[in-house]
């Protein structure tokens, strides 16, 4: 552990800051908890930590969803783009099999938030 690391952490328990038992998951430093934050001060950032078994904080999945919304939509427009073009049966049934399971994923999506 560098020295500067050292001191980063010394500085946080005086502001008040909780050392906790949890280590980082990128770089493994003792973790500290501020203002009800968890906070990495080798990453200086903070730090969502999830038990096995516990539900995502509600910020991290809605925002989880709704880019993998996003990544959705933009396949549908590709894949749109390809049943456009399809001559061939094969081609048609194989876009329209990767649409279809797009536009389920969309719906459970939508059922999720
Ligand atoms: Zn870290």
């Amino acid at each position: 552990m560098a020295s500067e690391d050292l001191q980063k952490m010394v500085d946080m328990l005086r502001r008040g800051a909780t050392l906790l038992s949890k280590a980082c998951p990128a770089c493994s430093s003792p973790l500290f908890k501020v203002d009800g934050k968890i906070w990495c001060p080798t990453c200086e950032k903070q730090v969502i930590v999830m038990r096995e078994g516990e539900p995502p904080p509600p910020e991290l999945s809605s925002l989880l969803l709704s880019s993998l919304a996003n990544a959705i939509y933009d396949k549908l427009r590709e894949v749109e783009a390809r049943i456009r073009k399809a001559r061939e049966t094969d081609d048609l049934q194989e876009s329209l099999r990767l649409a279809v399971g797009l536009l389920e994923v969309l719906e459970r999506i939508k059922r999720l938030t």
